[in-house]
């Protein structure tokens, strides 16, 4: 009874092992190819932000049968500034930037960053501009001058 007490409770220990996938799929889909960063005391899931020392890493590839995760490493901006006018959708605390912003909807109050699940607000600003391609040059005339002006005579 004892044993099977402590089995469970080492079954239930927590742990995950980080893996460095900045160079994700170059070498594969296996995460022990990628540089192994060490063992964390927490079970990582997605869209949480784990501070490992001064560290901050994210989780972008799951391994549930060897707990271990590849994870990037991420800055994070406790104090951050409003993020004017970019093409993506920017994050203000980690800087991600939303490849797919144009699915977004307009505007939203409580949208949540697909890295570090910060929740930030933003509104799409459109601008108007034109392109312009030649097609039929203006139509031009000959003519001759009858009277020279007093300016141009000699
Ligand atoms: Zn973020």
């Amino acid at each position: 009874m004892f044993e099977n007490n402590l089995d469970r409770k080492e079954c239930k220990k927590m742990s995950t092992k980080l893996y460095d996938i900045s160079n994700w799929c170059r070498k594969g889909t296996e995460l022990e190819n990628y540089p192994y960063i060490g063992e964390i005391d927490i079970d990582l899931t997605l869209g949480v932000v784990a501070k490992v020392g001064d560290k901050y890493y994210t989780a972008g590839v799951l391994n549930h049968s060897n707990k271990s995760a590849g994870v990037r490493k991420i800055e994070i901006d406790f104090e951050p500034e409003d993020n004017d006018y970019e093409n993506n959708l920017t994050c203000p605390f980690c800087g991600y930037q939303d490849d797919d912003s144009w699915e977004l909807s307009d505007s939203e109050d409580d949208h949540e960053c697909s890295r570090c699940s910060a929740t930030i607000s933003y509104e799409r600003v459109v601008t108007v501009e034109y392109t312009s391609l030649p097609v039929k040059p203006p139509e031009i005339v000959n003519a001759n001058l009858i009277q020279r002006s007093g300016l141009n005579a000699k």
